[in-house]
This record gives C-alpha cells, structure tokens and sequence, in this order.
C-alpha cells in the first residue's frame, strides 16, 4: 500500500557540512504488515517517518499510497492522502496537550477533519478507549494524570480514530518498561488482526522488531543495508554486528 522510493533528505549543517539522513531509501509496506525499521541511533529512522507525514520536506524521491504519488499533492488532497497514514511517538506526553481531556484527545484527529460533532466526542472516545483495554471513564482525565503505559493507550486509540491503513510507531514502547511494552504489543498485535493495519514500527530494540515484525529494515548511515524476515538471517556484516552487540551482552 505504500511505497518511499529513492528518498534523499540532506541537513546542512552550516559552515559547509552536509550530513545525508536518507541516501537513496526505498521501502515499501504492504497491507497488514508490520514491517520493523531497525538501526543505530542517527541511522535515519526517525528521518523516514518524518518525510513521510511532511514534518521533513526531502530533497528528491517519491511517496506512493496505493501507487498513487503522493509526492506532488497539496493542500486539501494531500489532507485527504494523510487521514491514511497516523502516527504514535515514544513520548505522547509531549504531544498530548495537558489541558485537553482525554475524549478530546482521542477525538481531535476527527474534528480536524470535521468528521464529527461535539455531542458525539464522548461516545466516540468511550468506544476507543474500550477498544485500547482502558476504563470509560477516562474520558474525563487529562494526560498527565495517567501512566506512560496508559497514556501510549490514549495515543494508539487516537491514531486508530480517523481508521488509518498504516500507523507509524517511532519508538512507540521505548519509554514504557518490560511488562507494560508487552501488554502495548499485544494491544497493537489484536488490533492489527482486528482492523488490518499495516505498522511501520521504528525501535532500536532488535530482539523487540524480531518478535512483532513480519519484515526488518535494518539501516546504516541513512542507507537500507538489508531487508529481511527474521534478524537470525542476517548476511550483511553491519547487521551481523549490530546482532552481537545486543547478543553478547552479559
Ligand atoms: P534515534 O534512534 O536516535 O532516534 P534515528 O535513526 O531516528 O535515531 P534520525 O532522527 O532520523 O535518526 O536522524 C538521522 C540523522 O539526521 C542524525 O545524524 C541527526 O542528527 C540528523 N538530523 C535529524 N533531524 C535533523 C535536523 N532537523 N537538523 C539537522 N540534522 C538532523
Ligand atoms: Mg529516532
């Protein structure tokens, strides 16, 4: 369902210095995959994601959504292109406004597009957050009351509102410790069997991407080094030693 073809993003560091975030990467997500994007810190993960929803404009490549370009869209149809596409961040904290109630919250990717009115916010945010295993009644919570493990609930059930093909998870279980990470991955796992969507599931965490990801992505330097199904068939050397790097520890 969607395709990052050739993407080239360059930063200019000032005083002549150019650094490459993404050289050449092509990717591509088929529809209820999960595909894991795996690499060192500063490999150009985040970079991919942020292409991809236009927080980062990128010097040359495309976008396709259903081999659609996307690429050259504007304004109301690439709003359109972008319901598609949602996003969970490792920290919904800082995205989360801390006076907006949890309803609120969960329902704002709807209002934004006038997919709903205001009488029908609370009955839409109890329905989802039945769906992410949490109490009704935290319709009425502000953020900042509330667990990290509790709070990447909320920002799953809002990617989820608007019905998006992919949801793309930067780090989205870093934060949280061990139990609470696998009570998330599960929560994504049901409704990636229930709803079809496609995970782009950035994590540094190869043991993580191996288990929950169907196809692995591993990146070196803003470059794809290899794509493969389980991290045990890795043949490109960078991945083999990012491999024993998390293996070996003790
Ligand atoms: P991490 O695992 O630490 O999140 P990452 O793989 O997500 O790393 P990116 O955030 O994609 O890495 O960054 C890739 C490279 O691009 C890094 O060297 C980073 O310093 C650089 N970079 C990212 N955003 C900017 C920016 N806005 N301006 C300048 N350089 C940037
Ligand atoms: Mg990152």
């Amino acid at each position: 369902i969607l395709r990052m073809e050739d993407i080239v993003k360059t930063f200019d560091l000032g005083g002549g210095k150019k650094l490459t975030a993404s050289d050449h990467v092509t990717v591509s997500l088929h529809k209820g995959e999960t595909l894991g994007i795996v690499g060192e810190s500063g490999s150009g993960k985040s970079t991919l994601a942020k292409i991809l929803t236009r927080l980062y404009t990128m010097d040359s490549g495309r976008i396709l959504l259903h081999g659609k370009d996307m690429t050259a869209l504007k304004g109301e149809e690439f709003r359109q292109a972008r319901k598609n596409i949602q996003m969970v961040f490792q920290d919904p904290s800082t995205a989360f406004d801390p006076k907006q109630r949890v309803r609120d919250i969960i329902c704002e990717p709807l209002r934004n597009y006038g997919l709903i009115g205001k009488e029908k916010v609370d009955e839409k945010a109890r329905e989802m957050l039945r769906l992410v295993d949490l109490p009704e009644d935290f319709a009425d919570r502000y953020p900042n009351s509330m667990s990290g493990g509790q709070r990447q609930r909320i920002a799953v059930a809002r990617a989820l509102v608007l019905k998006p093909e992919i949801i793309i998870c930067d780090e989205a279980t870093s934060a949280l410790d061990m139990s609470v990470q696998k009570t998330v991955i599960e929560l994504l796992h049901r409704l990636q069997l229930e709803t079809g969507v496609a995970y782009f599931f950035i994590c540094h965490d190869l043991a993580l991407a191996n288990m929950f990801c169907d196809n692995i992505v591993v990146m070196q330097h803003g470059r794809v080094v290899e794509k493969i199904k389980d991290l045990s068939e890795a043949k490109d050397p960078y991945s083999r030693k990012l491999l024993a790097s998390v293996f070996t520890i003790e």
